[in-house]
């Protein structure tokens, strides 16, 4: 859960963002429509969350399976998006609920996804997940294998890449995600200049609460901001 929050709350924390967003835009000569603002809804209520669309939240994502369905039918209007951690044996469940998985993270996973998205008769967006600071315990591809990766999934049925998306290691200080932010940002051009079928860089999702203003400033065209929207998570 969040903590309760009131529409008026709610207003306030949208404003601030749009602000931020707009101001740090400015600064980096880009368009404030240019970047795509997504709420990450986990432990969000589906009242809340569709205030919030009714406010102008054009794109949702969710990052875990059960959540996603329990609160999906209830959600009305929006772009809907995963992006957390998906396992084989789920992709069947959301595929026809999402329009752009932005957390895929093996061959495997992406061979599931073509599988699924043949079976329904669809072409399902993906982004290749990133792990950008190279650590243990995340999930992604390393910078070092993406190219290979994007080729491979490419050429795979009933998919298309559409960019790139990382979470980057969790840093004290925020500037300190700048150097993995600049190190996607070139990945997600070299990648687009090999002109890939099936493939082209589009969206580079990265940036949450903390660091989105460095993200945008380093090339983000889409932040995933949680608790700069809804307050803080409380389990
Ligand atoms: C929760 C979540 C976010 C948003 O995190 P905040 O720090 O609350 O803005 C972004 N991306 C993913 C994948 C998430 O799970």
């Amino acid at each position: 859960m969040t903590e309760k929050l009131s529409a008026k709350e709610f207003d306030l924390n949208f404003d601030a963002i749009m602000q931020r967003l707009e101001s740090v835009a400015k600064r980096s000569g880009r368009k404030t429509e240019d970047i795509t603002l997504l709420a990450a809804t986990k432990t969000v209520d589906v009242k809340t969350i569709n205030y919030a669309i009714s406010r102008g939240i054009s794109y949702i994502g969710e990052n875990k399976v059960q959540e996603l369905l329990l609160k999906n039918d209830d959600v009305v209007g929006a772009h809907r998006h995963f992006i957390g951690h998906l396992q084989t044996n789920k992709v069947k469940d959301i595929i026809d609920k999402v329009e752009l998985i932005q957390s895929v993270d093996s061959i495997k996973l992406a061979k599931e996804i073509s599988k699924q998205a043949k079976k329904q008769d669809i072409v399902m967006d993906i982004l290749l997940e990133v792990n950008i600071g190279g650590e243990e315990s995340k999930w992604g591809f390393t910078p070092e294998n993406l190219l290979s990766a994007v080729k491979e999934i490419a050429a795979f049925d009933n998919l298309f890449i559409k960019g790139l998306m990382a979470i980057p290691p969790i840093c004290e200080n925020m500037e300190q995600n700048r150097k993995y932010f600049r190190k996607m940002y070139k990945l997600f051009i070299d990648i687009g200049a090999e002109k890939i079928d099936n493939s082209s860089m589009e969206i580079l999702s990265m940036g949450m609460s903390d660091d989105f203003d460095i993200a945008i400033e380093e090339g983000a065209t889409l932040v995933r901001l949680g608790t700069a929207l809804f307050g803080r998570r409380i389990y």
